[in-house]
């Protein structure tokens, strides 16, 4: 069994390797006082709440800052400004808070279909006075063919499903001349490959070939690489996707054989 009891160090130390962590990133511009004091507030619901609802494994300061909130900006310069993004899959709120915290102008709408996890950002989006997130507990595959379909300049997701599942889940939410962004930890050239040969981004209205950056996360035991694929929309998704769910991982499958 996990020990998912975690003891957080005081305000003043925690705040101080968020300010480490995130200048090996590149990223302490987006901090200041008021927001490190969220990303503590947000570690510390993350953490004890955790102990009964099973958000996360990463449970100490180091993990949560690194693996969580430095993670989740590793596309925040990709976003244009007042952006309307869809987080795809957000579970606990990631890549959401962080985004919401350091891009008060980001108008985020969180998608999870597991509904106590969007109970919990909702919550917590409340209690941190972040009025940019909008939960909401659905399918992608079902709320793409509502009418949010096209609605949004940005798809983010991060870890939610391979990335042939998740063009077909996030590429129907995209405005035309917005993108969809994929970050992507492990087998992203492979993943990229087989979404490539099949010309997914393509039938899904995307541009053929999207961009590719990889980011090195620095202030762990040993660097991490990650990559960011951007796919911009250029035309309307046909209305034949997304499919139901067991279409689209059948295909999936059946790429992989
Ligand atoms: N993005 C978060 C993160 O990086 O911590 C959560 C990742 S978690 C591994 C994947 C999440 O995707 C789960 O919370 C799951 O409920 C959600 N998910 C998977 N398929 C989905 C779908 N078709 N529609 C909406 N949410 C989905």
């Amino acid at each position: 069994m996990t020990d998912k009891n975690t003891i957080l160090p005081s305000k003043e130390i925690f705040e101080e390797k968020l300010y480490d962590i995130f200048e090996q990133n590149s990223l302490d511009g987006y901090l200041d006082k008021r927001k490190a004091e969220l990303f503590y507030r947000l570690a510390i619901t993350l953490t004890e709440t955790n102990k009964s609802l099973n958000l996360t494994a990463v449970t100490d300061a180091d993990g949560v800052i690194l693996k969580h909130f430095a993670d989740s900006l590793i596309a925040v310069d990709e976003l244009p400004e007042g952006a309307r993004v869809i987080d795809v899959g957000c579970g606990g709120g990631f890549p959401t808070f962080p985004l919401a915290i350091v891009r008060p102008d980001l108008k985020i709408t969180a998608l999870d279909s597991t509904e106590k996890k969007i109970n919990f950002v909702s919550r917590t989006a409340k209690e941190l006075g972040l009025d940019n997130i909008t939960p909401i507990s659905d399918r992608a595959e079902a709320l793409g063919r509502g009418e949010m379909r096209e609605s949004f300049d940005v798809a983010t997701a991060r870890a939610v499903a391979a990335l042939p599942v998740l063009t077909e889940l996030c590429m129907p939410f995209v405005r035309v001349g917005g993108s969809f962004v994929a970050m992507k930890a492990l087998r992203a050239d492979e993943e990229l490959a087989d979404t490539l040969s099949k010309s997914l981004f393509e039938k899904l209205g995307g541009e053929s070939l999207p961009a590719t950056r990889s980011v090195t996360l620095l202030g762990g035991d040993e660097p991490m690489t990650r990559t960011v694929i951007t796919v911009k929309k250029i035309k309307t998704t046909p209305p034949a996707y997304p499919r139901n769910y067991s279409q689209i991982a059948k295909s999936a499958k059946k790429r992989a054989k």
